[in-house]
């Protein structure tokens, strides 16, 4: 074995030295930062090892997501026959592409069709259109035992009232949460309070004019107005993830924001995408910094949802797409991380904010196998509102900490957001989606038809 020292690099004001060993017989380097190994290479062809998590046998999964009983049990007959209606539709591309095109029309338009969206998509997917409006969801969900996380899905209009607008609005969010048992986070992101353009100019290090600056320094004084005000309420906020041009700031002003408000407990956490190289290494790095700074590290898991954006950008830019070259390579680095969070639960609290059902399996067995009791505080699961319904009522019949995404804001605001919910519900390769093929399954399970 062979040691030597790579480089030097300063992060977040420390030092960290990185170090290679290479056995020569196996060509294995594997990279240490400090003393805690980050990264396995392959020497000989430069390719990340894929260390695939081994199926796990069936006696040693300590919760199965097949009861369609459980995942619809809040849903009477007529409204599990709607959402099959629903799902069929947007089980084709065909209705969802022409659907999508002519919801956007007929809202710039402004024909009439808000009661139709109401009705259908926006009650499968959103809570309502005000925090009031989402009581009725937020109940039902804290009836089996399913925390509600009030997303306010505005897409930003970029001025800085619409920033300040939002801001107050998280505000109200994190005030319903502190009085609510069933609400046991919040969330943001921080596009909704600072502008793309801004936060792209700030990461790539430009040179700020003067009011730019200052704008920078309104959007800062913010996200740090909600963190300190979750803080004083003792709620706990995730800063969602974004696309790779910007999420090294929002990266850096989550640790600032970690620094100052998660000294007992993690209050703040930030949102790790598992889709790109790097993330793995990130989130290790990342908690050493918090390990030498004394605060604990909030992390939200997801696998990340900008993947296409991200492949068309390092194509026309020529840049190195930062994103795994196939799934099995984000499931493996995601699976990684939830052991690495578990294996140094001391210092970190997790959420998994996930529909993969391998993955909430995963985190299962590894809670069981390390003696970690199902409702420890800093273990929670997530899914959006209107999908995964098998996971979420499954491990919370099971016990586990689980919360559901509500999206909520004006019906047309919150379009963008409810035809990617569309989009991503369509069959794929002629495949039903999964969502599609559970409601069916519940119907012929209660022995109705779906008319
Ligand atoms: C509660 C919650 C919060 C979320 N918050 C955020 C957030 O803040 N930021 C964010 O970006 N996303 C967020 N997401 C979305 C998330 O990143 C995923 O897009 C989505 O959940 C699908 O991934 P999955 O783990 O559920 O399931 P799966 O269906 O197992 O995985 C699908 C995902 O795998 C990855 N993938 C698919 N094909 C490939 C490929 N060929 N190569 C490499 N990777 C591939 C992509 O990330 C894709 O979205 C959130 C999701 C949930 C449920």
């Amino acid at each position: 074995m062979v040691i030597f020292p790579i480089c030097v690099m300063r992060i977040s004001g420390i030092d960290v030295h990185l170090t290679a060993k290479s056995k020569f017989t196996s060509y294995t380097f594997y990279f240490y930062f400090n003393d805690l190994r980050i990264k396995s290479l392959n020497a000989y062809s430069g390719k990340p090892f894929i260390t695939m998590a081994s199926p796990l046998p069936k006696d040693k999964i300590p919760v199965f997501f097949e009861d369609t009983s459980v995942a619809f049990a809040s849903k009477s007959d007529s409204r599990l026959r709607k959402t099959y209606w629903l799902f069929s539709l947007m089980n084709q591309a065909r209705v969802v592409n022409l659907g999508t095109f002519f919801l956007k029309l007929a809202l710039k338009l402004h024909l009439p069709i808000k009661n139709l969206i109401r009705v259908t998509i926006f009650e499968q997917f959103c809570g309502g259109e005000t925090i009031s409006e989402c009581d009725d969801t937020i109940n039902t969900l804290g009836k089996s035992g399913i925390g509600t996380i009030l997303d306010y899905s505005v897409e930003g209009e970029g001025s800085e009232a619409s920033f300040d607008d939002t801001a107050q609005e998280i505000l109200n969010t994190i005030n319903k949460a502190s009085q609510s048992e069933h609400i046991p986070f919040s969330v943001f992101k921080i596009t909704g309070v600072a502008s793309s353009e801004l936060l792209e100019k700030v990461q790539r290090k430009e040179r700020l004019s003067d009011q730019e600056a200052e704008l920078f320094s309104k959007a800062r004084q913010r996200v740090e107005n909600l963190c300190s005000h979750a803080h004083k309420l003792n709620v706990r906020i995730f800063v969602d993830a974004e696309e790779s041009w910007i999420q090294g700031i929002i990266d850096e002003l989550a640790y600032e924001m970690m620094e100052k408000f998660n000294k007992e407990k993690a209050i703040v956490y930030n949102t790790y995408q598992l889709y790109r190289h790097e993330t793995l290494d990130a989130l290790k790095g990342a908690y050493l910094v918090a390990r030498q700074k004394g605060y604990v590290l909030g992390g939200k898991l997801v696998r990340g949802a900008y993947m296409e954006k991200e492949r068309l950008r390092a194509r026309e830019n020529e840049y190195f797409n930062p994103i795994h070259v196939n799934k099995e390579a984000t499931d493996s680095d995601y699976n990684s991380a939830i052991d690495f969070c578990i294996e140094n639960l001391h210092h970190i609290s997790i959420c998994l904010g996930t529909h993969n059902e391998y993955s909430c399996q995963y985190c299962a067995a590894k809670m069981e196998k390390l003696g970690i009791d199902k409702k420890d505080s800093r273990i929670w699961f997530a899914q959006l509102l209107g999908m995964s319904d098998n996971i979420s009522y499954n491990l919370a019949k099971a016990n586990y900490n689980v919360a559901k995404y509500v999206p909520y804001g004006p019906i047309s605001a919150v379009l963008p957001y409810l035809m990617r919910r569309a989009e991503e519900n369509t069959s794929i390769a002629g495949q039903s989606s999964r969502e599609f093929l559970m409601v069916k399954s519940e119907l012929k399970r209660r022995g109705i038809s779906s008319l």
